[in-house]
């Protein structure tokens, strides 16, 4: 390709940069690639080479030759650190870009330095694209879910490459433009705090098989292999199958590594910026709230131990596996398990889409519900058969208040509803946690009562603080002198 300009640059060669830059190659779309460090540009030229695609790739180690070895209007991907690494990318990347060229931030970005970065470019005459990028490594580079927003304008002229690049399902490439502003970053965030509650969710399940029912992890990788089959069918059950079967290969003993990891989960951000934003927009969101409370419980790991111990030396031993517990049984409690985890499951997606639709009338983004659920349908780590359904909610009725009231949705939930509340109920009798999944109950049971016990909160509100109340059977406000200790 040389003397030829390429078609689009992308900055930033770690993991997801290298790779969304092979794949893009790899479409037969010639990119040029720039990392501040110079060992991975030569990282990417050579994976280049090995994979025959070096006549599509070139590396630079020049900012200025970069930018100049792209065709104009330029279109810059950048994929590095979130925070202050992007803008000192911006910053170099400007001194040489042109009025008309376009940078698209592919990283996790918060979706408010997106708002603040496309206002500064533009006073350059710059266009600004804030693009989720969802897959991992292995998305980059086979076909990731994008959710670009920003410029719309800017999005037409890379859609071309952008489309082939992304991963492909029966109903269209896992891209769309989501929408101006910070709304791609936003949607990718709330895509990760979505991806929190999925994980917690399947380890309260695991939880609930090994310790209530006593499986082995060869029982539950068969559980889990059969359910990838059905409602459930998701890029993260089948990873939890694989690694609930994977063996230690440190050890010759025949062990199970899942076993030996040490139970503290690390966390970028993304997940806490949800519940965030969840709480700035009076939105409940507790599966994903409380996904992400287990996280930061976890990483108490010496207290926990410590607590053990002080409620042992009591006589209150914690809930372990020695077998099922009285009264259950497997097949039947496998069975529960699963539709409690599809129960679950639904509620958080109705949470998090009812973020995204807050979140959109607060901006005026004008989010179209159904196609973020398409998009998400492969190539991002939430991938899952059932994301379908959630499409077609949203298209019978785009104002739909609750995935949870949609009429495929709610008699599923019926279907489930008993199983539900038998895995809740043994899971609380065994002394085992399942936040997320009875969060989710209690969500659900919560809006589907015409009358909650609010009625008390206000009175009491009313009698510290004269708050005033409203009246079911009379207009206006009221206030009461409720005893002489008002
Ligand atoms: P990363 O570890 O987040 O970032 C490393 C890259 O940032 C390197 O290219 C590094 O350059 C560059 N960098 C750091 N500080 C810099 C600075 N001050 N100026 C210029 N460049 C700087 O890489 P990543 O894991 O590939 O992720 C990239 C983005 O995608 C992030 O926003 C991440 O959150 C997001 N993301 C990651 C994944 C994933 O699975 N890893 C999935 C989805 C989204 P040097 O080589 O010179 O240090």
């Amino acid at each position: 390709a040389d003397g030829q300009k390429s078609r689009i640059g992308l900055c930033g060669l770690a993991v997801m940069g290298q790779n969304l830059a092979l794949n893009v190659a790899e479409k037969g779309f010639p990119i040029s690639v720039y990392n501040r460090s110079a060992d991975k540009t030569d990282g990417c030229v050579n994976r280049a080479e090995k994979e025959g695609l070096s006549s599509k790739l070139r590396g630079y180690k020049d900012l200025k030759e970069f930018v100049e070895s792209i065709e104009k209007p330029r279109h810059i991907i950048i994929l590095v650190k979130a925070g202050a690494p992007v803008d000192a990318t911006i910053e170099g990347l400007s001194q040489f870009l042109e009025p008309g060229d376009c940078i698209v931030d592919g990283g996790n970005e918060w979706y408010e330095n997106t708002e603040r970065r496309m206002k500064e470019v533009q006073e350059k005459g710059l266009l600004y694209l804030g693009m989720g990028v969802s897959g991992g490594e292995e998305g980059a580079r086979n076909g990731p879910s994008m959710m670009p927003g920003g410029s719309e304008e800017a999005y037409k002229r890379i859609e071309d490459i952008l489309k082939p690049v992304s991963a492909q399902t029966d109903t269209g490439a896992c891209v769309t433009y989501v929408g101006k502003g910070g709304a791609g970053n936003f949607v990718k965030m709330v895509h990760n705090g979505i991806e929190y509650g999925d994980m917690q969710l399947i380890s309260e399940a695991y939880d609930i098989l090994k310790t209530v029912g006593g499986l082995t992890n060869e029982e539950m990788h068969a559980a889990f292999v059969e359910w990838n089959k059905a409602e459930l069918e998701s890029y993260l059950i089948e990873i939890s199958s694989y690694i609930l079967e994977k063996k230690d290969d440190q050890k010759d003993d025949n062990s199970f590594l899942v076993d030996k990891i040490l139970d503290k989960t690390g966390m970028k951000g993304t997940g806490k910026w949800t519940v965030q934003q969840a709480a700035e927009l009076s939105v409940a969101a507790p599966t994903i709230a409380s996904s992400l409370d287990s996280r930061f419980l976890s990483g108490l790991k010496d207290e926990r131990v410590a607590a053990e111990a002080v409620f042992k030396s009591k006589g209150l031993a914690p809930a372990d596996s020695k077998g099922p517990a009285p009264g259950i049984d497997k097949k039947q409690l496998i069975d529960d398990v699963r539709k409690a985890l599809y129960a679950s499951k639904v509620t958080s997606y109705a949470q998090g889409m009812n973020l995204i639709r807050a979140k959109s009338n607060e901006q005026e983004w004008g989010l179209n519900l159904g196609e973020m659920a398409r998009i998400w349908k492969g190539g991002c780590i939430i991938r899952a058969a059932f994301l379908d359904r959630i499409k077609q909610a949203y298209d019978k009725d785009a104002n739909l208040p609750s995935l949870l009231v949609d009429g495929e949705f709610a008699s599923e939930l019926v279907d489930k509803e008993q199983a539900w509340r038998r895995v809740i109920v043994a899971a609380v009798n065994a002394g085992v946690s399942t936040p997320s999944m009875s969060s989710s109950l209690n969500y659900f049971d919560t809006y589907r009562r015409g009358r909650c016990p609010a009625n008390l909160v206000q009175a009491q509100r009313d009698f510290f603080g004269s708050h005033t109340y409203e009246r079911m059977d009379m207009e206006g406000w009221h206030h009461t002198l409720w005893s002489d200790m008002n």
